[in-house]
């Protein structure tokens, strides 16, 4: 079996980090723990925490750190992420979740942090044509099928558009993306960290590019 690995993936929004995640996990099988499905499922199940976060999240807001990093410890806590490590997608995204997380992390710490990178006229059109389904996450894009209601391929499940990919809301997350996260690039990059792969092309090319910097790392 391919060793376990503790890693995070981040990007701007609609990068393919969801895609992408899933991909690694399958390869290292640990598990995908991204932050955004989370706090969607909360919302969906209508718990304490999806009431606290629905208006946030819909604005194109972030979460506080002290409450991502409470899920995000809680997550990390149990068996499986413990014994085989982890893909953790869109946490952090601030300087103090970084922080917050290493702490976490010791004394074994962190394999590498890796951003992968999209430029944001790109992403913005990804993210125009993107739909998901309600109930797996799973992705399709208008320019491949046109019409505006279906079913999930892999669940049966409602496609729809996510309520924070509104142009208003992406215009704000992509912000919030330049000003609180990219600066992460420079943290972790400081602790010899960082891996930066390109995120453009088709996604089994990337998902190469991704095994590739994972085991340049590693040697
Ligand atoms: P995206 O990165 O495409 O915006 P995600 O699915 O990763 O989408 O996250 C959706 C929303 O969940 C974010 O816009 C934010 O409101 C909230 N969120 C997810 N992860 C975090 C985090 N680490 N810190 C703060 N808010 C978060």
């Amino acid at each position: 079996m391919v060793p376990g690995v503790r890693l995070i993936v981040f990007g701007r929004q609609g990068a393919g980090k969801g895609t992408q995640c899933i991909r690694l996990a399958r390869h290292f099988v640990v598990p995908h723990i991204s932050t955004g499905d989370i706090l969607r499922a909360a919302i969906k199940s209508g718990t304490e925490l999806g009431h606290k976060v629905e208006s946030v999240i819909a604005g194109g807001n972030l979460v506080t750190d002290e409450l991502m990093l409470e899920i995000v410890d809680d997550r990390l806590q149990k068996p499986d992420a413990r014994n085989r490590g982890f893909i953790l997608d869109g946490f952090p995204r601030t300087i103090p979740q970084a922080q917050g997380l290493m702490d976490l992390l010791q004394p074994r710490g962190l394999d590498r942090a890796i951003d992968l990178d999209v430029p944001e006229d790109i992403v913005l059109h990804r993210l125009s044509i993107r739909r998901v389904c309600r109930d797996c996450g799973a992705n399709y894009s208008t320019k491949k099928r046109p019409h505006t209601n279906w079913t999930c391929d892999v669940c049966g499940g409602e496609v729809w558009q996510r309520p924070d990919d509104t142009e208003e809301a992406i215009r704000q997350r992509l912000d919030l993306y330049a000003a609180q996260t990219e600066p992460l690039t420079k943290w972790f990059a400081d602790q010899g960290l960082l891996s930066v792969v390109d995120g453009v092309g088709i996604t089994d090319e990337v998902t190469e590019r991704l095994l590739k910097a994972i085991e340049d790392a590693r040697r």
